[in-house]
């Protein structure tokens, strides 16, 4: 297997998100790519950073805290994984942002542990997949409200993570009612909920996320590979 450089992976990378801004009106600098390292070893890490990805993502407890061991603040951390309430306080201090809060027992242990307020994603699950994680579309907007007395939680936006299928107009579907949501929570203008942001695409949808309105793409095998 030719393993690609991360520069190089980048490269395209960057170009496809310039077409898909040229597509839809928007400017490339509204999209964060997080760079999700959790099939990489520490060197292939680093050389993500040299590359000049500032965000990193990792699904897993155990995967997070073995980079973050080594990478420490040169990156911005994204925990993108499914997170058990009794491990919050294993990672609290370490990561910058949530992007799958699906429940308020999950908001109310981050809430008490952490210092500072936590920016958090909430993870729907618009596909309505039996084996995706997150909130039903339909009861995302009173799960932010019900979020309002806990000072140290701001939801920043909403995360989903599409089926992995082919079908282009089955996903635009798909990231088009998450930003829709997001418009919908948004309108509330929540203190509490900002939402801004859409986390929706992965390294076989991200054009299409973007021309629908992502602002965070989490890319692991398009940009680093699968070498672990
Ligand atoms: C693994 C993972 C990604 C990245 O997947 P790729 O298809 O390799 O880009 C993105 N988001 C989440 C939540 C993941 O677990």
């Amino acid at each position: 297997m030719v393993i690609m450089e991360v520069v190089t992976n980048l490269n395209e990378i960057n170009s496809n998100i310039g077409q898909a801004c040229d597509k839809s009106n928007r400017n490339p600098s509204e999209i964060t790519i997080i760079g999700v390292t959790k099939y990489v070893t520490i060197e292939r890490t680093e050389e993500t950073i040299n590359a000049g990805i500032k965000n990193l993502g990792e699904n897993r407890l155990e995967g997070f805290l073995e980079k973050y061991h080594y990478i420490q603040d040169q990156a911005s951390w994204h925990f993108i994984g499914t997170l058990q309430s009794r491990k919050v306080k294993e990672i609290i201090d370490k990561v910058d942002v949530v992007h799958s809060l699906d429940r308020k027992s999950l908001a109310k242990e981050i809430n008490k542990r952490t210092t500072t307020p936590m920016d958090c994603f909430v993870q729907v699950n618009v596909s309505g997949e039996e084996s995706k994680h997150g909130l039903s579309p339909e009861n995302v907007l009173p799960f932010i409200s019900s979020l309002k007395a806990f000072e140290n939680i701001r939801i920043v936006g909403l995360m989903t993570m599409a089926p992995h299928v082919e079908n282009q107009e089955y996903l635009r579907d798909i990231f088009r009612k998450l930003a829709s949501l997001r418009d919908e929570v948004r309108n509330e203008q929540l203190v509490h909920a900002p939402c801004n942001f859409l986390s929706m695409g992965m390294s076989n949808d991200y054009q299409l996320a973007i021309e629908e309105g992502a602002t965070h793409i989490r890319i692991g095998s398009k940009l680093v590979g699968s070498l672990k």
